[in-house]
């Protein structure tokens, strides 16, 4: 084996003729050898001869030592004795299409998967950014090939669209929908809308025995996500993350204390609206993480706590609520995680506090969907997740507004692609300018 071609990642019949250090960049010189399988493109025909030197082609390589590369070669005109067309040889170390080494390709294919900037990657690999873009081109992502035993879905802020030409404008949509595999914790899908109506269009493209193996559904406590599922998932269980639940809850005190402020605000009443404002991070923690959470502040936390719900009586039980049910879902087995929720629901249903009431019929409603999460240990941790990497994308892309496009850079980043070992091969479809299917 050729050590230098190794390093380089050149192919190993070729021989490095000559090294030009050139201004931008280093021009590697190629002698290759003849190859012993000349396929004709036209006929398949093997009987192919050279023609002709052909001309020298000049294509971008991998970067070495923080110097971008270029290679050449002498591209040969081969002659099939067969059909008697001429034709190019296309050696299989060069893109078919874009004017790079396969290696090149791949390397810009990896750094795609990172929740990177375009304008980073292009400095990595020593291209321009026009080049990333159509590599990014390149790959397609269908639908996915089948679905996963479990279904979690959640949406997402997006704010990206698709162009219309005609009508000169972005059509956008505020909210997307992800679609993930809760078993492998990988994204397998990103839809634009997230419509009820959208959806049983999309989940229908699946044969019904496909949607008959999904056993586990997780979404939020949305009623449109709910009745997706009971429509077009005949055994699959819902469950409800506690995750949601812990937000709703987490909205019901800042309810209350946000009514307690503009009290305080309309009565000119400072001294006690400075008690009730800026406390809803200590509002939220949870008591048993209090002493970690706070450290030295703890003391002085705990006394600010104590007084806002001095003035602010309805605070404290929207905060014990809150607090009770932080314990529930500490506790275990489920047998008496479920006792405690009677408890929960009977205690807070009757509250004369709106906003507890309000919330605590909410719980009441969805019960059974939230105990199915303890019950069979699922949740919808991951689509959460994903919503803060979406948030990394966009940051990067300083925002994203094609549709399309994000869809792509979602499935790369958060896709399966993630989790293997050996992400090339299952985007060597791209090469071909085939669809990828998760
Ligand atoms: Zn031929």
């Amino acid at each position: 084996m050729k050590t230098s071609n190794y390093l380089a990642k050149l192919p190993q019949e070729a021989t490095i003729k000559n090294i030009q250090v050139l201004k931008d960049y280093d021009l590697i010189s190629l002698d290759v050898s003849i190859p012993s399988q000349r396929l004709c493109p036209h006929c398949g025909s093997n009987d192919c001869v050279i023609k002709d030197s052909g001309t020298i082609q000049t294509v971008r390589h991998i970067p070495c030592n923080h110097r971008g590369t270029v290679v050449s070669f002498h591209k040969r005109r081969l002659l099939c004795r067969d059909c008697h067309s001429s034709f190019y040889e296309t050696p299989y170390w060069i893109h078919p299409s874009l004017r790079m080494t396969q290696a090149l390709y791949d390397s810009i294919l990896l750094d795609l998967i990172q929740p990177l900037a375009f304008s980073e990657i292009a400095r990595r690999n020593h291209v321009t950014q026009s080049t990333v873009q159509s590599v990014f081109q390149s790959i397609q992502f269908g639908r996915p090939s089948r679905l996963p035993e479990t279904i979690c879905i959640d949406e997402f802020k997006g704010n990206s669209g698709v162009w219309s030409s005609k009508s000169h404008r972005w059509y956008r949509n505020k909210y997307h929908c992800g679609i993930s595999d809760g078993d492998s914790h990988s994204v397998i899908d990103v839809l634009d809308q997230i419509s009820g109506v959208y959806l049983n269009k999309y989940f229908h493209k699946f044969s019904l025995e496909q949607r008959k193996h999904v056993k586990y559904f997780c979404c939020d406590m949305s009623n449109g996500f709910v009745s997706v599922s009971r429509k077009d998932f005949p055994n699959a269980r819902i469950c409800i993350a506690p995750f949601h639940v812990i937000k709703r809850l987490n909205e019901m005190v800042d309810e209350v204390r946000l009514r307690y402020q503009r009290q305080f605000q309309d009565t000119g009443d400072s001294e006690n609206m400075k008690k009730v404002k800026g406390i809803i991070r200590l509002l939220k923690t949870r008591e048993y993480n209090q002493a970690a959470y706070w450290g030295a502040r703890f003391n002085e936390n705990k006394q600010r706590l104590h007084d806002a719900f001095e003035v602010a009586p309805d605070l404290l039980e929207a905060y014990e609520a809150l607090q009770f049910f932080h314990d529930i879902l500490a506790s275990s087995p489920y047998s008496i995680q479920s006792e405690e929720l009677t408890e929960w629901i009977k205690q807070y249903t009757v509250s004369d506090v709106e906003e507890i009431h309000s919330a605590a019929c909410t719980i009441r409603h969805w019960r059974g969907y939230i105990q199915n999460s303890w019950k069979y240990g699922k949740s919808n941790g991951l689509s959460e997740g994903l919503n803060n990497k979406v948030k990394v994308l966009k940051r990067v892309a300083f925002g994203l507004h094609s549709f399309e496009g994000f869809r792509k850079r979602i499935l790369l980043t958060c896709g399966k692609l993630r989790l293997s070992n050996d992400p090339l091969s299952i985007l060597e479809k791209a090469r071909d300018g085939k669809e990828i299917r998760l």
